[in-house]
């Protein structure tokens, strides 16, 4: 029978819970999620589960991530069924902090990132998110001391820069990323893909068919500028408006010409109506 976890929402209770879980010099990973919990935040919690003796599970709707025109408002939340789902999933700890908690009156600080963050890829269409995102995950980690924290390729360039910022901070995390689930017909599960209408859900298959075309013109060959101009007019085709579609080095984020350039990393972000998805494969 799976046991209820621990749950805090406030410094003191955290405290508390912490201590009780690390009682017997348990390990523990952190998985940060903002809920709205499907397949792929489950996935994660598997994988810490094998990487530790305790698992703890972060809920908390981000504000320093959003910009003011994006979905912060809108952003599904959907605790009574995480909860159900953590709880089959034998989860320790769930830290649900308000956000007067995270961000309390004079709140002044914030995570400069830079290396991966800069590389022109998500922080050219969202300038607030890293450093949103950086200063969330520092909080997080210094809250919770794991030893280890897990974070999903499905946000490939987040899953650099937090790596990057444990290890330059000397934060005593390990950060371990977890590979992409998805729908049936492809699509990388994510809290937004509820926002789709019918016809948009249907269109959206294109963006996993695109990455796999294109990766496979490039495996055969083809000019890199050639198989993405391609797989740009592609998911134009299905409606969506093309933030980009880059190959770049999985591992520094460069910008990539050729395969002998590897490990490459192909990204995608595209909007359709109101609603913006992104997606990755390795080449
Ligand atoms: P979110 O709740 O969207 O902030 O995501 C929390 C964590 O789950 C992040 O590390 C994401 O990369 C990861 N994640 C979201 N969707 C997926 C997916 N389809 N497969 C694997 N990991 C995912």
């Amino acid at each position: 029978m799976p046991h209820s976890p621990l749950i805090a929402r406030t410094l003191p209770a955290l405290s508390k819970a912490l201590a009780r879980l690390r009682a017997r010099q348990s390990t523990l990973a952190l998985v940060p999620t903002m809920g709205a919990l499907h397949d792929g935040h489950i996935s994660l919690i598997r994988l810490a589960r094998r990487r530790a003796k305790r698992v703890a599970v972060s809920i908390f709707v981000n504000p320093t991530q959003f910009a003011p025109h994006e979905d912060l408002a809108s952003y599904p939340r959907t605790w009574k069924a995480d909860l159900a789902r953590l709880v089959a999933e034998g989860v320790d700890l769930v830290w649900n902090p308000g956000a007067d908690i995270m961000y309390p009156s004079g709140f002044a600080t914030r995570v400069a990132v830079e290396g991966p963050a800069t590389c022109g890829l998500e922080d050219r269409f969202r300038p607030h998110f890293f450093g949103g995102v950086a200063t969330v995950v520092a909080k997080l980690f210094t809250q919770i001391r794991p030893d280890v924290a897990v974070f999903g390729e499905k946000d490939f360039q987040q899953l650099k820069v937090v790596a990057r910022m444990a290890r330059d901070l000397d934060l005593g995390v390990k950060v371990v990323g977890a590979p992409i689930v998805r729908e049936r017909d492809g699509l990388a599960m994510s809290s937004r893909n509820v926002y789709l209408s019918d016809a948009e859900r249907a269109r959206a298959t294109v963006l996993h068919r695109v990455l796999k075309d294109t990766r496979a013109r490039m495996r055969a060959g083809a000019p890199f500028a050639t198989c993405l101009d391609a797989g740009a007019s592609a998911i134009a085709q299905a409606g969506f408006a093309l933030d980009y579609l880059e190959a770049r080095h999985a591992e520094t984020l460069a910008p990539v010409a050729a395969m002998d350039e590897a490990p490459v990393r192909l990204l995608v972000a595209a909007k359709i109506g109101t609603t913006r998805l992104i997606d990755n494969i390795k080449v």
